[in-house]
């Protein structure tokens, strides 16, 4: 006999973009097992009502006022009774409501921060996709994890993979970092963590040309459809760069415990690798309503919509070694995941920066890790002690990072 359970309210940041798509995909499959509470958007305020329209949710959140007051006025003449929010505090504020149980972190970049760490400090089941909030705060957003009480489940699929590779009990220390109970990676018996990564759209092409592909052809990622701000971080690897910061935090491993490997096909989302010799790889299709799913329904799993794997038209899984010429971005990640204090916060925000300035076409692709290694040369680290000291580095290497692009914009 099934269990009776109740209806878990669900917030999800970022509602708009490729994740929040996909998790609405997922939840709409679960109809009373899931009550949607919030959605909210930056600006998309067309889709944003798309989903207001099917999904009914009690909040709704843009980041504009006037999108906001247009939204709110779209919203009551089609006679829904969604209350329109707006601005940063109103993400916050939704993200830690007590009919809210569970939060899907899916903002892109550091703007999800806030928000994220709002669901964290109320408790709430957290799904991070914003892999960007982690890589910038680290060990305050792990500490307040373990402070509250919130439960972490990773999204990205690397990660989703490790989680689901570790032992069960580790699994449930893991997600409550409950630091009484848990183990160290060494305790458990993990020799290391291998992390896979595709190598983007441009593992073959040749280098000299690197510098000419444009914002089109580096988002078109060859198996994943994603995002442009992470379609880009892919192209460059700096994606794996800022998962393997992801992975120390998340999965208290030491850089020296953490292996990329190149795997084009992203069948196996990563792996961990056991003393005794054993590799425990999770492979599935390449579509985040895989990792959605096992979030949402865990501990338990439940349908997320993809048909079976076909190991057959699969055919071969094959695994390479990642070019460190070709992608320095992961060499700088590594580097500022060593150096420790603001290095990760300063590696971020200059990304940041450079991918926008190369999806405006003002620099190009090869400068994009040149202003990141620029701005990391330059910084003045410092121990990001609290939340404000987290966010004026962030600002202050934005700064940087503007200045660099500025002198190496394209005519
Ligand atoms: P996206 O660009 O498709 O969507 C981003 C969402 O964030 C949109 O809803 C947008 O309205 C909102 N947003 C953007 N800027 C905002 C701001 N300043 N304030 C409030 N909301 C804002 O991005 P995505 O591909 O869905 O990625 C979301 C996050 O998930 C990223 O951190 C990414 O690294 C991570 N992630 C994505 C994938 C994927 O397959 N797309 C996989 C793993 C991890
Ligand atoms: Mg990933």
């Amino acid at each position: 006999m099934q269990e009776e359970r109740e209806c878990l309210g669900v917030t999800i940041l970022g509602s708009t973009g490729s994740i929040g798509e996909s998790t609405l995909d997922v939840l709409s499959r679960h109809e009373g097992r899931y009550q949607i509470v919030a959605l909210t958007a930056n600006s998309n305020s067309a889709k944003l009502f798309e989903q207001i329209q099917r999904y009914k949710p009690k909040y709704a959140v843009l980041c504009s006022d006037a999108a906001a007051n247009e939204l709110r006025s779209q919203v009551k003449s089609a006679g829904i009774s969604t209350d329109v929010l707006a601005g940063a505090g109103a993400l916050c504020e939704v993200a830690a409501l007590d009919e809210v149980g569970c939060v899907m972190a899916a903002i892109v970049g550091g703007a999800g921060l806030l928000p994220t760490l709002a669901a964290v400090h109320a408790g709430k089941k957290i799904l991070l996709a914003n892999k960007e909030s982690l890589v910038m705060s680290g060990g305050l957003f792990m500490e307040a994890v373990e402070k509250s009480g919130a439960e972490l489940l990773p999204i990205d699929s690397e990660h989703n993979a490790i989680f689901q590779c570790l032992p069960a009990q580790a699994q449930e220390f893991s997600a409550k970092r409950s630091r009484s109970q848990r183990k160290t990676l060494d305790q458990l018996g993990i020799a290391r963590i291998l992390l896979t990564g595709s190598g983007g759209p441009f593992r073959q092409t040749p280098i000299s040309s690197l510098d000419n592909v444009t914002p089109d052809q580096a988002c078109a990622h060859p198996n994943w459809s994603m995002g442009r701000k992470i379609s880009v971080d892919s192209a460059t690897m700096m994606n794996k760069g800022l998962e393997f910061i992801e992975a120390c935090w998340l999965f208290d491993a030491k850089p020296s415990q953490v292996e990329i490997v190149l795997h084009p096909q992203s069948v196996v989302h990563s792996m961990v690798e056991y003393i005794d010799g054993s590799v425990i790889a999770q492979m599935g299709h390449p579509d985040m309503r895989t990792p959605i799913a096992y979030g949402l329904g865990w501990p338990d799993r439940i349908a997320s919509g993809l048909p079976l794997l076909d190991l057959v038209k699969v055919g071969g899984l094959h695994f390479e070694e990642p070019d460190f010429v070709r992608f320095p971005g992961l060499k700088l990640s590594r580097w500022a995941m060593e150096a420790g204090k603001s290095a990760s916060i300063v590696l971020n925000a200059a990304n940041e920066v450079a991918v926008e300035a190369f999806l405006n076409e003002r620099i190009s692709f090869t400068a994009i890790t040149e202003v990141i290694d620029h701005v990391l040369q330059g910084a003045d680290l410092v121990n990001p002690v609290d939340i404000d000291t987290v966010l004026a580095e962030d600002r202050s290497a934005r700064g940087l990072a503007e200045r660099r692009v500025i002198q190496l914009a394209l005519n």
